[in-house]
C-alpha cells in the first residue's frame, strides 16, 4: 500500500530528539527557542513564537485581539474545521465565504460582499500551500470605505483601527507570493506543523508577528509568551535560575506552549526544508501535471503563478464532469490498486456541526463544485518517482 502522508524520519531527527533526551530538558527550553529563531530568519519576520498546534495559534489571536460574543470572523467555506472552530470557541460567528474557482483561495469578491460593522478578522487559508490573494486582501482592510466601517472595541482594534488579516498557513510553509514567505504576508500568520503537514514537529504550530509598526512585536512576544502559559510570569527555564524561583499569574492564560522534544524535530526539518523538503515536494507535483496532462478529463491544480509558488502541500486533482457520487467510487477503486487517496476538504457546510448552526451547501456553489470533482494525491519525500507512476497508472485505471 502507498500511503499517503508519512512523516521523514530519519538518523537526523532521531539524533535531534536524542539531543534533547539527554540534555535533560524536554519541555519548552532552548531548543524551541532556536526553532523559534530559526523560523523567523527563514520567513524574514521580525518574531515568532512556538506553540503547541495551529489550532491553539488561532485562537490565542483571536482572543488577544479581543474577538468574542456578536463579532463575525470571515473564513473559507473550504478549509479544515479548526479554522472557523476557533471562531465558535471564542463566542463569534464564523462567516463564510465562498472560494475561487481555479485555485481554491477564498474569494476576494466574496470577502467584500460578506464584510460588515461586526466583521473583526479575515482568515484566509493557503490551501494545499498556494498563497491567498494577500495584496487585494490587505488593499480592501486598508480602504477607507472598509476602514470606515469597522467598530473598534478592543485596546487592539482601537491601535489597529481596521479588520485584522490572520493568514492559515497551515499548509503553506515556504510559500512564495511576490518574492516573499508566508509569514510576511500579513498581520499575522499561523503555521501548523502536525504530523502531516510539510514541516513537522509531530504535533505543533507558530504564531507569527508582521503587525504595522505601532505594534511592538518584542511586547507582543512577550505577552503570548505568558498566554501560552497560564499567565505565569516566568516560564520553567527561567525559574530554574537561581533566585528566581518567585513568579505571580497576572491573568488566566491558556497552556500552549511547545516542549523542546518537538522543536528537536523541527530543528532536523527546517534546515533542509528548501533545498530538500520542497525540491522534491515540487518535483513529485511537476511529475504528477506533466503525467495528467494527457488526459482530458483531468484538471490539473494550479501551484505556480506569476506572482505565486506553493509550498506543494497537497496535490488537488480534479476529474472534470463527474459527480460527487462518482468521485467517492473513484477513490475506492484507487485504494483497491494499494494506494491511498483523500479529499482536501468537505467544506464546512457538509459538517454535522455546521450544518446545525444554519449553513447551507448551497450557498457556497463553488466550494461544491471543487469538492465534489476532487481528489487528493500522496505527496511527501520519501515517496518514489517509481511510486508517483504508480498512483498515476491507478487513477488513470479507476477514471476510465
Ligand atoms: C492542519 C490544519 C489546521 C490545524 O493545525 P493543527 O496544528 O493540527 O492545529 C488548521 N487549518 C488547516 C487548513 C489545516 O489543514
Amino acid at each position: 500500500m502507498i500511503p499517503f502522508s508519512p512523516p521523514k524520519i530519519d538518523q537526523k531527527v532521531i539524533d535531534e530528539v536524542s539531543d534533547a533526551l539527554r540534555s535533560g530538558w524536554i519541555t519548552t527550553g532552548p531548543k524551541t527557542k532556536l526553532f523559534e529563531k530559526k523560523i523567523a530568519e527563514y520567513c524574514k519576520a521580525e518574531k515568532v513564537l512556538c506553540v503547541n498546534s495551529a489550532t491553539a495559534g488561532l485562537e490565542l489571536v483571536l482572543r488577544w485581539f479581543g474577538v468574542k460574543e456578536g463579532d463575525e470572523v470571515i473564513v473559507p467555506a473550504y478549509t479544515y474545521c479548526a479554522t472557523a472552530n476557533v471562531v465558535v470557541h471564542c463566542g463569534a460567528k464564523p462567516v463564510m465565504a465562498d472560494i475561487n474557482p481555479d485555485d481554491f483561495c477564498i474569494s476576494v469578491k466574496d470577502i467584500l460582499s460578506k464584510i460588515t460593522e461586526k466583521t473583526k478578522v479575515i482568515i484566509p487559508v493557503d490551501i494545499a500551500g498556494f498563497p491567498c490573494d494577500y495584496d487585494s486582501i490587505n488593499s480592501l482592510v486598508n480602504s477607507d470605505d472598509i476602514k470606515k466601517k469597522f467598530s473598534a472595541e478592543s485596546d487592539e482594534q482601537k491601535k489597529l483601527g481596521r479588520i485584522l488579516v490572520l493568514s492559515d498557513a497551515a499548509h503553506s510553509i515556504g510559500a512564495v507570493y511576490k518574492g516573499k514567505k508566508t509569514g510576511a504576508l500579513t498581520d499575522i500568520t499561523v503555521f501548523s506543523f502536525h504530523a502531516v503537514k510539510n514541516l513537522t514537529t509531530a504535533e505543533g504550530g507558530a504564531i507569527v508577528f508582521n503587525l504595522p509598526e505601532q505594534f511592538n512585536k518584542e511586547e507582543l512576544y512577550n505577552y503570548f509568551n505568558i498566554l501560552t502559559l497560564h499567565g505565569q510570569t516566568k516560564d520553567a527555564l527561567a525559574k530554574s535560575k537561581i533566585g528566581q524561583w518567585r513568579y505571580d499569574v497576572i491573568f488566566a492564560g491558556y497552556k500552549a506552549n511547545m516542549t523542546d522534544l518537538q522543536a528537536a524535530i523541527g530543528l532536523a526539518e527546517i534546515d533542509r526544508y528548501d533545498e530538500e523538503t520542497i525540491t522534491r515536494r515540487k518535483a513529485i507535483f511537476d511529475r504528477y501535471s506533466k503525467a495528467f496532462s494527457k488526459y482530458s478529463w483531468a484538471k490539473l491544480p494550479v501551484y505556480e503563478d506569476q506572482s505565486r509558488k506553493s509550498s506543494y502541500h497537497v496535490y488537488l486533482l480534479r476529474i472534470n464532469n463527474i459527480t460527487e457520487t462518482q468521485r467517492d467510487e473513484i477513490i475506492t477503486r484507487i485504494f483497491e490498486r494499494e494506494v491511498s487517496v483523500n479529499v482536501h476538504f468537505q467544506p464546512l457546510p457538509l459538517l454535522s456541526v455546521y450544518k446545525q448552526l444554519g449553513y447551507k451547501m448551497e450557498d457556497y456553489p463553488v466550494s461544491y463544485q471543487n469538492y465534489s470533482c476532487e481528489i487528493s494525491l500522496p505527496v511527501y519525500f520519501d515517496l518514489t518517482d517509481e511510486q508517483v507512476d504508480v498512483v498515476v497508472q491507478a487513477v488513470v485505471d479507476s477514471v476510465e
